[in-house]
């Protein structure tokens, strides 16, 4: 149940059916499941189930379209993207209520989101129009190379909870500019923001079985089939690294091509040059952002110990100073975490790390009230064998640790099995240059804390991933390249 009539309203008028061939549909398993308020735990609205016999349905729907939807003229997909694009900033105050009901982030965040969520269909729509290939001349003069892209095919793609609305418009942006049809199941704690965004594709035009969007408490039991049918050409993901894992066995079956966008570790490198004002910020940044619920948050601050004192000492003051609560209420900087599972995680990896040495500074306990909170906690003295410094905390937790040379900072940082993003902070710029080459990770926040823009390539190296979303090589994820040998010229 939702709070206050205006919650009531926000979530009545999203479709709680699965979203096919461009209808509403109950699920043929004929059963649904609750979507819980994670501040209060409380369930909001119960949502149809998807089972195999849906995806399998939804499979041939996608594959029956993908021949009409990649003879779509560009401009006409861009213009898709770009009305879709406005009906999301239009609807943005409501569509951000929605995403802070279902998944807690405080809305000022959850408005942030659905601009940043925009924003891949207005870059994409940009894109669309400008898919080229390429003509040349063999060196041996004797025949000419003619180059196409064009789209992969039926695209299954799988989202998280944590940004229930961008990791969706990530994918469905370069994949409708590329011209491929969608099956969409996203993460079964927030299904309502995936069912406002098709509902919102459908009005700006989208064509009917261009994206199914299937909601499941069955994530296998939807998704193996679509991947072991050989129809669905490629498989984007984005989630945890052990899910990837598992997805990347199955997807060597029809040696599909893979997106994976995995898990993160993050290291956050303070030097002793660095401009401390500007690394709190960042790090109030790259920690706290999404309640700490990011893949890219920062998991590991380094910081030199001939600064780690006062660095320590200025990010307990302003994490101390956040204002914990139901994301809905104004003044809330950090909301719930999404379940009570992940409440006991972060409570268990900061015992660990207190049982081995570590100092709190700040927080280090449950917040007040029904929901899932947890206090900012920064913690001192964090030794290397504390299981937070190769987990995902995934919370609002930030363990300081210290070094002592450039060269242990870079091995620090590169020892994890995870490479999806690092920050540096220094005011040195031949420093900037060394540190941020010689960084195992995908992405590098150089003395910012924050590096997710639909204009930039996201993605990670190791075990964060492989493929980028955003930026000029998001579409190529979307796109086979074709070369046609041309003779006899
Ligand atoms: P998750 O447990 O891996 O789930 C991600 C998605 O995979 C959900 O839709 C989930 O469905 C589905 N799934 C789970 N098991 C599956 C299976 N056996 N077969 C097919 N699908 C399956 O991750 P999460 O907890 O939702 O999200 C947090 C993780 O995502 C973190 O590790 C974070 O770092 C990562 N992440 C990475 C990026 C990036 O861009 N690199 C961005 C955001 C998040 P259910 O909801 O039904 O379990």
């Amino acid at each position: 149940m939702a709070v206050t009539e205006r919650e009531s309203v926000v979530v009545d008028q999203v479709s709680k059916q699965l979203f096919m061939g461009g209808q509403w549909r109950d699920a043929s398993t004929g059963r649904t499941f609750a979507v819980e308020d994670p501040s209060t735990g409380r369930t909001l609205c119960e949502v149809a189930d998807a089972g195999e016999a849906d995806a399998r349905a939804a499979l041939d729907i996608a594959a029956a379209t993908q021949d009409s939807w990649a003879k779509y003229p560009p401009r006409q997909r861009g213009e898709i993207l770009s009305r879709a694009y406005d009906l999301l900033l239009e609807r943005q105050d409501d569509l951000a209520l929605l995403m802070t009901l279902e998944m807690g982030k405080p809305l000022a965040e959850a408005k942030g989101e659905i601009a940043y969520s925009a924003e891949f269909f207005r870059w994409f729509a940009e894109e669309a129009v400008r898919i080229d290939g390429g003509y040349s001349v063999a060196p041996n003069g004797q025949s000419r190379f003619l180059l196409m892209r064009q789209p992969v095919g039926p695209c299954l793609l799988i989202t998280p909870w944590n940004f229930p609305m961008a990791m969706g418009t990530r994918k469905i942006g370069p994949a409708v500019a590329a011209g491929c049809t969608m099956v969409l199941k996203p993460a079964q704690q927030t299904p309502l923001s995936a069912l406002a965004l098709a509902d919102i594709l459908r009005e700006a035009g989208l064509p009917e079985g261009v994206l199914s969007v299937l909601p499941t408490t069955s994530a296998g039991e939807v998704s193996e089939p679509l991947i072991k049918d050989g129809r669905i050409r490629k498989l984007s993901f984005t989630g945890s690294t052990a899910v990837g894992r598992l997805l990347l066995g199955q997807a060597s079956e029809k040696v599909l091509r893979t997106s994976m966008e995995l898990g993160g570790n993050a290291p956050f490198l303070v030097f002793e040059d660095a401009d401390l004002d500007a690394a709190v910020e960042g790090a109030m940044q790259a920690k706290m952002r999404n309640i700490g619920e990011a893949c890219t948050a920062a998991n590991r601050i380094y910081v030199h110990s001939s600064v780690a004192e006062e660095f320590s000492t200025r990010l307990s003051a302003r994490m101390g100073a956040l204002t914990v609560g139901r994301g809905t209420e104004d003044g809330v900087q950090v909301g719930p975490l999404i379940d009570s599972a992940a409440l006991d995680k972060v409570q268990g990896l900061v015992d660990d790390a207190v049982e081995r040495g570590a100092r709190v500074l700040v927080g280090g306990e449950r917040g007040d009230g029904d929901g899932y909170y947890y206090r900012p906690t920064v913690l001192a003295d964090v030794q290397p064998s504390s299981k937070l410094s190769t987990t995902e905390i995934f919370g609002p937790v930030a363990p300081v640790l210290t070094f002592d040379s450039e060269e242990e900072a870079i091995t620090l940082a590169n020892d994890t099995e995870f490479g999806l993003v690092s920050y540096v902070f220094t005011q040195d710029l031949a420093r900037s240059l060394r540190v941020s080459e010689a960084l195992e990770t995908g992405m590098v926040g150089l003395n910012q804390g924050v590096v997710s823009n639909p204009a930039a390539p996201f993605g990670g190296v190791k075990q964060s991933g492989l493929g980028r979303e955003g930026g000029r090589v998001g579409i190529d994820e979307f796109l086979d390249l074709k070369y046609v040998g041309i003779g006899n010229v």
